[in-house]
């Protein structure tokens, strides 16, 4: 038993974290911000590491590293530092060995806490002085009847937010911890013995407060397992309910095909062909796609989503295509209308600006506003998100839902592109579920976006470049982070940037772009710069995604390093789109030597299928898509060196689903996987 034996009430998982005693009472609110309600929130919050404490040692002379001392306070007294006017609470402590002193810096409660003649546990570094033995700061906590929860043992270390303490969250978890024993066990018992994984009372016991790191290993392995466990299943589920479902039977009609090539201002390279080809075939079988296409920035996904759309014309249908902000869904508005311009086929387009009347049009381009309740047009038979990595999995699911069927049962295909791959690594295990295809083929004439690491010292280099480049008529972005967090739309940073450089560059019209301007202001800045006098654009990352200006040939990314891999390839994707030379500056705000590290890689991978494997190295899958991808909020404990578990998980999972295919036998599994098992197909 740990602490907190005092309390008498019987704690069970959905005991609200109030009722843990003064401690639950007094951080309630604050867990409450970390999503964290009851106590068994609590125990599913797992420590990411343990800091080992559990050395212990005598005071007989200075140690090596933290260790734990068994002590009885002397002396004990809080006072202020002449110099500083600082809180001091200073001790005099013993045990058989010897005495040492103890000092602890702003922390006044202490001496209120702790009495002379008190058993104490303190975790620190013994140094020697000339004083005696001394130890600065260390972590303290009374040596009684429980076991230790902050010192002399494996200590856990969670993530914490909401001015929490790490101290506090633990003793309130090891509050918590008695209901680990009634926790629900959702790994079924011949999958657990199988697999050699501890029970979900062990191990959460074992997770949080371990004898032993093997112990703890031991526990981890399970909940990784676990995770990879149900993340799968709910795919294979998934799949199940799909397979079980129709979509539009689309014919191929060669001749039209062909023809509709043919009118194309470009010949299809290779990998577009074999594409589309697989995606005709998609669409004639039946049966709901469920395809995403993987291409670097530039590789022409645009139109193989518009050889889709147009096979679903043919037939009567009508295709959505979603894009995540207006000047792509403009952008892309435009483009389909052009291509589709030798057919009968129209185009329309829904933003929150512009609503046309979807009838009559074969496609309808638009942002979330293709979400809007009451718009619900029939004849769907496809569905085709770009940049898919933008929208959360919810999002997507609302579309699906919205749409009316287009005849008995039958659901949309659907088809997503990004150039934000999945690694192989994770997709191969994780999404048996999906079809890939990727693009890797770039339309001709295409030459790499050269890439620098450029620090302060190298600004003057760059601006002769981008004055250079400006004297000949093309045209630079510069890119601006988010830097407070007060400020969500990035707007200061890029506004302060517009006056550095209109001081720098006193002969170049500049101009600035950011996501608190009106659509309208937007547009006509864009075009201000596509086509017109501005020469360089100073943005916030609204232009991240799509934007396609064939002149830019600079793409200046400052605060480099607050962008993942995936994202400063996408922006450095808007330079490099025609077939001139173009470049791209990282220019750091400080220089961390992981940040130029991991931007060092960037410079020299060479495309979107290296990068997303170096992000998954640097920063773990969680960070691939940012903080809303639902999809991967999961997986909270994947390694991805786990390559052995994820085939482990892979067969387990086959197995279960071909003994229970329906999950009859497991109804528990069944509910914590069909809640969200719908949207998982979407990925
Ligand atoms: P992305 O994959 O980034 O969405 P786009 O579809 O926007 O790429 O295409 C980028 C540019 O390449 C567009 O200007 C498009 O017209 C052009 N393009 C696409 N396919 C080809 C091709 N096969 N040959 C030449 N240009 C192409
Ligand atoms: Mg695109």
């Amino acid at each position: 038993m740990l602490c907190y034996t005092a309390l008498r009430m019987q704690v069970s998982p959905s005991t609200p974290v109030a009722d843990l005693g003064y401690l639950g009472a007094r951080l309630a609110k604050k867990l409450k911000s970390m999503g964290i309600a009851t106590a068994g929130d609590l125990l599913r919050h797992l420590p990411f590491r343990y800091e080992d404490l559990s050395r212990t040692a005598p005071l007989a002379g200075p140690s090596e590293g933290p260790v734990t001392v068994r002590a009885r306070i002397d002396l004990i007294r809080t006072r202020r530092s002449a110099k500083r006017r600082m809180l001091l609470t200073e001790a005099t402590v013993s045990d058989e060995a010897g005495t040492a002193k103890v000092v602890w810096f702003r922390q006044p409660y202490i001496a209120k806490t702790l009495k002379p003649g008190d058993r104490v546990l303190l975790s620190g570094k013994l140094e020697s002085t000339p004083w005696g033995l001394e130890m600065v700061n260390p972590v303290h906590e009374k040596d009684g009847a429980a076991s230790p929860v902050h010192t002399g043992r494996l200590v856990p270390v969670y993530s914490v937010s909401g001015e929490l303490t790490p101290k506090q969250l633990r003793a309130v978890l090891s509050a918590a911890l008695p209901a680990a024993d009634l926790a629900e066990e959702t790994l079924p018992e011949s999958l657990r013995e199988a697999h050699g994984l501890p029970g979900i009372g062990a191990a959460l016991r074992a997770i949080h407060f371990p004898d032993s790191m093997e112990a703890a290993e031991a526990a981890d392995r399970r909940f990784r397992f676990e995770e990879l466990f149900l993340f799968q299943l709910r795919g294979a589920w998934a799949r199940r309910a799909l397979e079980l479902k129709r979509a539009a039977a689309v014919p191929f009609d060669e001749a039209s095909t062909r023809a509709f090539v043919a009118s194309l201002p470009f010949a299809l390279t290779g990998d577009q062909k074999r594409v589309v080809w697989r995606i005709l075939q998609d669409l004639g079988a039946g049966r709901p796609m469920q395809r995403l296409v993987e291409g670097d920035v530039g590789s022409g996904k645009t139109v193989v989503a518009a050889m889709a759309m147009h096979a679903c014309a043919l037939v009567g249908y009508r295709s959505l295509l979603m894009a995540p902000t207006e000047i792509l869904a403009e952008q892309h508005h435009a483009t389909i209308s052009k291509l589709l311009s030798g057919t009968t086929f129209r185009a329309a387009l829904r933003t929150a600006s512009r609503k046309d009347d979807p009838e009559g049009a074969a496609v309808v381009v638009g942002t979330h506003a293709l979400l809007s309740k009451g718009f619900a047009p029939k004849h769907v038979a496809l569905v085709v998100v770009d940049e898919q990595h933008r929208f959360g999995v919810a999002q997507r699911q609302e579309l699906l839902a919205r749409l009316p069927a287009t005849a008995d049962g039958e659901i949309p295909h659907f088809l997503s592109m990004t150039a934000t791959p999945i690694p192989r690594s994770l997709a191969l295990a994780l999404y048996g579920d999906v079809d890939f295809s990727a693009l890797k083929e770039m339309p001709p004439g295409r030459r790499p976006v050269e890439t620098f690491l450029a620090g302060e010292r190298d600004r003057k280099a760059m601006l002769a470049h981008v004055r250079a480049e400006a004297a000949a008529g093309r045209k630079t972005f510069v890119v601006c982070p988010l830097i407070e967090p007060s400020d969500t739309l990035g707007v200061k940073s890029a506004e302060e940037e517009v006056e550095r450089l209109r001081a720098e560059l006193p002969e170049l019209e500049i101009g600035l772009l950011h996501g608190k301007m009106k659509a309208e202001q937007k547009r006509e800045t864009m075009e201000r710069f596509a086509a017109g006098p501005l020469s360089l654009l100073v943005s916030t990352t609204v232009i991240e995604v799509g934007v396609d200006v064939p002149t830019a040939t600079v793409m200046i990314i400052e605060g480099a390093e607050r962008f993942g891999m995936a994202q400063l390839h996408q922006l450095r994707g808007r330079a490099g789109r025609s077939s001139l030379p173009s470049r791209c500056y990282l220019a750091p705000s400080h220089a961390a030597p992981h940040a130029v590290e991991r931007l060092q890689a960037f410079t020299r991978a060479k495309d979107c299928f290296e990068l997303s494997e170096l992000d998954l190295r640097f920063r773990g899958p969680g960070s691939l898509f940012g903080e809303d991808q639902s999809g991967f909020a999961d997986l909270q404990r994947f390694r991805p060196g786990d390559v052995a578990l994820i085939e482990e998980t892979k067969r387990a999972v086959r197995e279960l689903m071909e003994s229970d295919p329906g999950l009859a036998g497991h109804p528990e599994l069944k509910k914590k996987i069909s809640a969200e098992a719908e949207t998982v197909h979407l990925e």
